[in-house]
């Protein structure tokens, strides 16, 4: 079997590593591959040329796309995709994936279905006998504008960049008390200023899908001046490119930072974010993404090698997801259409639940402030802990304003559980909590306390004295576990039979029913930027490196790493270390450097195995090597807990902590003493019973007993490893 690969349309972060996924799979496949250059350019063209292993090594960490990409306008004629067909066809071509927004998408669609006129027409000119070009389209686009995939390629890379800039911002407009006007990409899709104004505090958010009434601006001034009375240091709002007027008419950014300057007074900048929001690395998610999609395309090609195909590969619900083509460019496109012809309210509709669940979040975190007063039935205590995670300020910020906005008192327990032993807690104040949104660890702080069963009448006291009617944890393992406990002790503990709700905060990402815990994703990413860092060390040659991350029992952070920075292996607690496995490594890594490798990572979660620790691989690789290549270590350690919260962190930590909120105010309504657990499952916020949730875990492991990214381990297996037992003849290497 031969297929072609190529990206198309604008480009977007996350290209690389799919067209590196698409072409390792397929060679491992036994299926050749062919690079088109410059989207339906080089097809029409002719520039199409054989990729082999070697050819993708080192791109997963480049943004762009490295066999470029282009708009053709020969494509879009008749004449031009029959020169495009009687290249593939000349090649023996059978099958194309390509990665792309929805023109792209299109244009396979076409090209797919004119194939056999075309043909027929070239007749004895070209021998082939493939009868129906197979087609499968990878969702490439950074606005998210695309049906049949919950996150497009490059989609995630595009907000954190918005996110950043927006932190930035805000530590200039705080310094100068301005107000800053920023402009996203988006002309007809406001996933990036939504998601972005939501992780970014914005005071406002203007989106294409909303329909705003004639006076719109009015609200806008409102809960500016709302915001400010209620402490917000700075104010931002985020527009998208495509936002419009009542009557239809594009709304201007200059226009907006006009009537804030001359309704409120206040000094208002405008920052067009502009094409950075394109470039630059691939954050994690996008070279996950892009890498399972890869690898799906390649597999469906080859298992249905019989069947006709033209489908979009997405990602729905953390499974991969097939849409037919023409579906997703008729629905994808639906949306503009509804928003040119003004039917904001289907429009919204048609971006689906998940982002209508955010705008209605967006508008009320940019519209509570406190109540005048605080009821006298008792505060919710909230907690953060056992160890750091990045998000768990965000969440302990909207949980705090949700709570104090009903008229709830809200304490904090200082680190953790030291907090309710040593009765030391704090009551949290809306505008401390404003500027918490985007600030790396935790505010109350958090320690890793062993509760012994003669700590919990000092709890109880604790919980009593301060009248605690309800909890919200914002934590890892250890706090879900003495939570359970404590709620075993109800009986003995009448203080104990108050409404709990569980939040999961942890990079190890160990928890249960919930797909991500707050801060997994911040980790991921300094985990790959730190191996990138470590790949461009221009002095390495011959150079093994042992990578060793954070994950205890979990080896999420190992896996999703190594899959993303492109590293060889990843040694998993789930699957141990055997001493058979070393020495496989060792041979891969003399048969890797004799055939002209440079470098080699190897990533190896901390608990991995108890005996052959980072230290211990490393001295029998090195003694194995017998002075042929070298080997460091590199330790990441706390730098994986450190950090501003990523773009997808902030979001999980908004929609986690809201719910939370929501949760015990209902509890507290109704005297329910529910202890429940929060979490994310596909796209959606699920609620599950703690004692459903401790069922799912292995409790002496501390991780669930069923991990969903253990079913990665193959894609990472195959992509990395080229010498040991793939076999592939010398020129495709
Ligand atoms: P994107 O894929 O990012 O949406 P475009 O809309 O510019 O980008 O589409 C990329 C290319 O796909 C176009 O330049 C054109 O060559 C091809 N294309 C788009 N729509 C069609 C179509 N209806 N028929 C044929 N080719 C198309």
């Amino acid at each position: 079997m031969k297929i072609g690969v190529m990206t198309s349309g604008g480009d977007s972060p996350g290209m690389n590593p799919a067209i590196r996924a698409i072409v390792r799979r397929a060679l491992v496949r036994r299926v050749e591959v062919f690079g088109i250059e410059n989207g339906y350019e080089g097809l029409v063209s002719g520039a199409i040329r054989p990729l082999g292993w070697h050819d993708v090594g080192g791109i997963v960490s480049k943004g762009g796309t490295f066999l470029g990409t282009a708009r053709s306008d020969r494509f879009r004629t008749y004449e031009g995709r029959r020169e495009a067909v009687r290249n593939l066809a000349s090649k023996g071509i059978e099958a194309l994936v390509i990665v792309g927004g929805d023109g792209s998408l299109m244009g396979a669609h076409v090209l797919a279905n004119e194939w056999p006129e075309h043909l027929k027409a070239l007749g004895k000119e070209i021998s082939t006998e493939i009868s129906q070009l197979k087609v499968v389209g990878l969702p490439g686009s950074i606005d998210n504008d695309l049906f049949g995939t919950d996150m497009s390629i490059g989609a995630d890379t595009a907000l954190n960049h918005i996110v950043r800039a927006l932190d930035d911002l805000s530590s200039t407009a705080a310094s100068h008390q301005r107000t800053f006007v920023v402009e996203t990409m988006g002309r007809h899709c406001g996933y990036l200023a939504l998601m972005s104004g939501l992780a970014g505090g914005a005071s406002w958010v203007l989106i294409p899908e909303d329909e705003l009434d004639v006076r719109w601006h009015r609200k806008m001034i409102e809960a500016l001046e709302n915001a400010r009375s209620a402490g917000r240091p700075h104010q931002m709002v985020v527009v998208a490119e495509g936002a419009r007027h009542a009557d239809g008419l594009p709304i201007q950014s200059k226009e907006i930072c006009d009537i804030i300057h001359e309704k409120l007074g206040l000094d208002v900048r405008l920052t067009v974010l502009g094409h950075v929001q394109r470039g630059g690395s691939p954050t994690a998610f996008d070279r996950v993404l892009a890498t399972r999609l890869g690898t799906a395309s390649v597999d469906l090609l080859v298992e249905n090698s019989e069947e006709c195909t033209c489908h979009m590969i997405g990602l729905r619900e953390n499974r991969e997801v097939l849409t037919p083509l023409d579906e997703v460019v008729t629905k994808s496109r639906a949306v503009g259409e509804e928003i040119e012809n003004g039917n904001y309210t289907r429009a919204l509709e048609l971006r689906g639940e998940s982002f209508r669940k955010a705008f209605e979040l967006v508008k009320m975190l940019t519209r509570i402030t406190p109540a005048k007063e605080c009821t006298d039935e008792g505060a919710v205590l909230v907690l953060t802990g056992g160890a750091d995670a990045p998000g768990m300020n965000t969440a302990l910020s909207v949980v705090g304003r949700c709570l104090l906005n009903q008229g709830i008192r809200v304490l904090g327990s200082l680190n953790t559980f030291l907090g309710l032993l040593q009765n030391n807690l704090v009551g949290l104040d809306w505008h401390e909590m404003v500027g918490w949104m985007n600030r790396p660890g935790s505010e109350v702080g958090t320690a890793r306390v062993t509760i012994k069963d003669g700590d919990l009448s000092r709890i109880a006291d604790t919980l009593r004295k301060n009248n605690i009617s309800g909890i919200i944890a914002i934590g890892g393992w250890g706090v879900y576990h003495t939570l359970w406990r404590m709620i075993e002790q109800r009986d003995k503990y009448p203080e104990f039979k108050i409404p709990i709700v569980l939040v999961p905060a942890s990079i190890d990402n160990n928890l249960p029913m919930s797909d991500f815990s707050i801060g997994a994703d911040t980790a991921l990413n300094v985990i790959i930027e730190s191996i990138d860092k470590i790949r461009n060390t221009a002095s390495a040659n011959r150079r093994a490196f042992i990578v060793e991350v954070m994950g205890r029992n979990c080896g999420f952070l190992a896996l999703l790493s190594a899959m993303a920075s492109g590293a060889e292996r990843a040694y998993l607690p789930e699957n141990g270390i055997s001493l058979k496995e070393l020495v496989t490594d060792v041979e891969l890594i003399k048969t890797s450097f004799d055939c002209g490798k440079k470098m080699m990572i190897f990533v190896r979660n901390e608990a991995a195995s108890r005996h052959y620790t980072t230290d211990f691989i490393r001295r029998l690789f090195e003694a194995e090597g017998r002075g042929t290549f070298s080997v460091r270590t590199a330790i990441l350690g706390h730098v994986q807990r450190g950090g501003a919260p990523t773009a997808f962190d902030r979001i999980l930590a908004c929609r986690l902590g809201a719910q939370a909120a929501f949760s015990i105010i209902d509890f507290l309504g109704r005297g329910s003493d529910d202890a429940i657990v929060l979490g994310l499952k596909g796209r959606g916020v699920v609620v599950n019973h703690l004692d459903e949730a401790m069922k799912e875990m292995d409790i002496d492991l501390g991780r669930p007993k069923n991990e969903w990214f253990l079913k990665l381990c193959d894609i990472a297996d195959s992509l990395a490893l080229p010498f040991a037992g793939c076999g592939l003849p010398e020129e495709q290497l």
